[in-house]
C-alpha cells in the first residue's frame, strides 16, 4: 500500500488527527492513524495530558521500559504522540456525566493552545527533531467543530471524522425537520412506538424510541445538547471531506442521504478490521494492544479458555456509561438467573459515586455462590480479542458504535441495552434491520433481562441471529480487502489528502 510521492521535491504528507478524548473515538482515530501510516504519511496523533497520562501509568505498570512511547500505543515509525491540556481538573468525570464541560473545556480553552502548536507544526521549512515534516493536513474529530475552523485559519486543510454510525448522523443532520414536524421535543404522554415520518430513508423501522437519546432528553428545541449536535453534523458540510467507520452495504441508505449534503464522504470501516487485515497481509508484527485508558485484565482470556464452545454471554457498557446501583444489581440477578456463564466488564467508574464492589454484601447467598460458578468480573478486557474467542456465543452490550462493529466482525449475535447518543439507533439497527441481535432497550428488570439472555443464547431466536450474524460478518471483512467498498474507499480517501497536501 506504501506509495510515497515519486517527486523527491514534495514533501510528504503529514496528517495530524485529533480525537474527541474518550476510549471509543481515540480506538477508531488510532486504527486510521495506522492505515495512513502504512500510506506512507506521516502522522502525528494529539491526544490531552489527561489521557496521555492514563496511557503512560498503564504501560509503566504493565512494563518496566524507559522509553517514552506509552507501550499501549503502537511503536510504528511516522507515527507520533503529542498532547495539549483539556483545561479541566484532574478528577473532572471524562464520561457521560462530564463529557458536555470537556466539549465546552476543549472549546473555550485548548482551542487557542491548539491552534498555536499547529501554527508551529505547519510553519517549517525543514524537519523537526522527531524528523517529520510540516503538517499538511488535519483530521479532527467532527464533534469538535471549533477545532477544524481553527486549523482552516491556520491555513491547514482539514477533514472530519466522525466516529458514531452514518445512521446516528443522518438523524442528527434531520434535526431541525423533527422540530418542525413536531415529532421532537416528545410531547407530554407521547407514544414512544409511534414510527417516526421526518427521517427520509428510515419510515419503514424507525420509531420515538429509536431516536438518538438528545431528542428524548430534550425538554425544547434550543436544548443545548440537540442543537450542539446539530450544529456540529451540518458543520462538516464545509469541511473538505467526511470521513465514517462504516460500510456502504451496512448502512447504505443514511449514505445516500448524506452523500446528498456531504459528497466527499468516505465509509472506510470497521477500521480495527482493515487493520488487522492489512497486518496479516503483509506480515506487520502488531504491538499494540489498541490504545486502553484502563488497564486491560487479560486473565479474562485464561477463563474464556476453560469454557465450551458458546457457552459465555460477554456483558459490556462501552468506556463511558455510568447506571445506577439499582440497575447494576437487577442486571447481576438476571445474568445469575439465567443459568449461563458471564463475563461481565464493570469498569470502576461504572456506578455514580461508589464502588461497585460494595454491593456484593447486599446480594443473596444464592447469586454470589451463581457468580462465582459461572461468572468471570473484571475491569477491562481486550474486547476485540474477547468476541473472536469461540467460547463467546452472544454480546450483551450498550450498542456504541465501535462495539456494534467489533461483535459484526466477530460474527458474535448481540443483546443490546443502549444508553445514550446514538446506541438507541444502533440497538434498532442490529434488532430491525439486520436481525442480528435483541433489541432491550427502555428494560431493565431482572426479569426481562433474564428471559432475553435465554433467548439470545439458546433455541429458535438465538439461531436465527447466529446465523444472520455470521453471514453479516463475512460481508463485512470483504469490505476492508482489495476490491471491496471500504479498501477502494480508503484508496481515494488518500489521493484526496494528498490532492490537499500540494
Ligand atoms: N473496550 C475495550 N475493553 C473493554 C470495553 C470496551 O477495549 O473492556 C473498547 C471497545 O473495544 C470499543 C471501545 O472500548 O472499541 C468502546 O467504544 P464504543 O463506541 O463501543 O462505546 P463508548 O465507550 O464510546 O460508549
Amino acid at each position: 500500500m506504501e506509495t510515497p510521492d515519486s517527486d523527491s521535491s514534495v514533501p510528504p504528507p503529514h496528517v495530524l488527527i485529533f480525537p474527541f478524548p474518550i476510549q471509543g473515538h481515540m480506538n477508531c482515530m488510532l486504527y486510521l492513524s495506522e492505515m495512513l501510516v502504512y500510506s506512507g504519511f506521516h502522522i502525528t496523533l494529539l491526544l490531552t495530558d489527561h489521557n496521555l497520562s492514563l496511557l503512560r501509568n498503564n504501560s509503566s505498570s504493565s512494563n518496566n521500559n524507559n522509553n517514552s512511547h506509552p507501550s499501549s500505543l503502537p511503536n510504528i515509525p511516522r507515527l507520533r504522540v503529542l498532547s495539549i491540556p483539556d483545561c479541566l481538573p484532574a478528577d473532572h468525570p471524562r464520561n457521560l456525566d462530564g463529557w458536555v464541560e470537556l466539549l465546552d473545556s476543549l472549546k473555550t480553552n485548548a482551542c487557542p493552545l491548539y491552534k498555536s502548536l499547529l501554527l508551529d507544526l505547519c510553519k517549517m521549512d525543514d524537519v523537526d527533531a522527531d524528523g517529520f515534516p510540516a503538517v499538511t493536513c488535519v483530521i479532527a474529530d467532527g464533534i469538535l467543530p471549533f477545532m477544524i475552523d481553527a486549523s482552516e485559519e491556520v491555513g491547514v486543510p482539514a477533514i472530519a471524522f466522525r466516529t458514531a454510525s452514518a445512521s446516528s448522523l443522518w438523524i442528527y443532520y434531520c434535526i431541525p425537520q423533527l422540530i418542525q414536524s413536531g415529532e421532537v421535543p416528545f410531547r407530554d404522554g407521547a407514544d414512544w412506538d409511534e414510527p417516526i415520518n421526518s427521517i427520509p430513508g428510515m419510515e419503514s423501522f424507525l420509531r420515538r424510541r429509536d431516536l438518538p437519546s438528545p431528542c428524548r432528553l430534550a425538554k425544547n428545541p434550543e436544548d443545548k445538547v440537540l442543537q450542539l449536535l446539530a450544529t456540529c453534523t451540518a458543520h462538516s458540510e464545509r469541511t473538505r471531506g467526511l470521513i465514517l467507520n462504516t460500510l456502504e452495504t451496512l448502512e447504505s441508505i443514511s449514505l445516500e442521504q448524506i452523500r446528498a449534503h456531504m459528497p466527499t464522504t468516505y465509509a472506510i470501516g470497521p477500521l480495527h478490521e482493515m487493520v488487522r487485515a492489512y497486518r496479516s497481509q503483509n506480515n506487520v508484527c502488531a504491538h499494540d494492544k489498541s490504545v486502553s485508558l484502563w488497564h486491560q485484565d487479560c486473565t479474562c482470556m485464561t477463563w474464556l479458555d476453560q469454557q465450551p464452545h458458546r457457552s459465555v454471554i460477554y456483558v459490556s457498557y462501552g468506556s463511558v456509561a455510568v447506571m445506577t446501583r439499582e440497575s447494576l444489581i437487577e442486571f447481576w440477578i438476571a445474568l445469575v438467573n439465567s443459568g449461563e456463564h458471564f463475563l461481565w466488564v464493570v469498569r470502576s467508574d461504572l456506578l455514580r459515586g461508589e464502588e461497585w464492589t460494595n454491593i456484593w454484601d447486599s446480594l443473596s447467598l444464592e447469586v454470589r455462590k451463581g457468580t462465582e460458578e459461572r461468572g468471570c468480573i473484571v475491569s477491562w478486557v481486550p474486547q476485540v480479542e474477547v468476541l473472536a474467542h469461540p467460547a463467546v456465543g452472544c454480546f450483551l452490550t450498550h450498542s456504541g458504535w465501535n462495539s456494534t462493529l467489533e461483535s459484526i466482525v466477530g460474527g458474535v449475535p448481540m443483546l443490546c441495552w443502549p444508553f445514550a447518543v446514538d446506541q438507541q439507533i444502533n440497538s434498532r439497527l442490529v434488532g430491525e434491520v439486520w436481525r442480528i441481535g435483541l433489541d432491550m432497550k427502555d428494560a431493565c428488570d431482572k426479569t426481562t433481562i433474564e428471559k432475553m439472555v435465554r433467548a439470545a443464547m439458546n433455541g429458535e431466536t438465538a439461531s436465527e441471529i447466529r446465523k444472520n450474524a455470521h453471514e453479516l460478518a463475512k460481508m463485512v471483512k470483504n469490505s476492508v480487502v482489495e476490491g471491496g467498498s471500504s479498501f477502494e474507499n480508503f484508496q481515494r480517501l488518500i489521493e484526496h489528502i494528498k490532492s490537499l497536501c500540494k
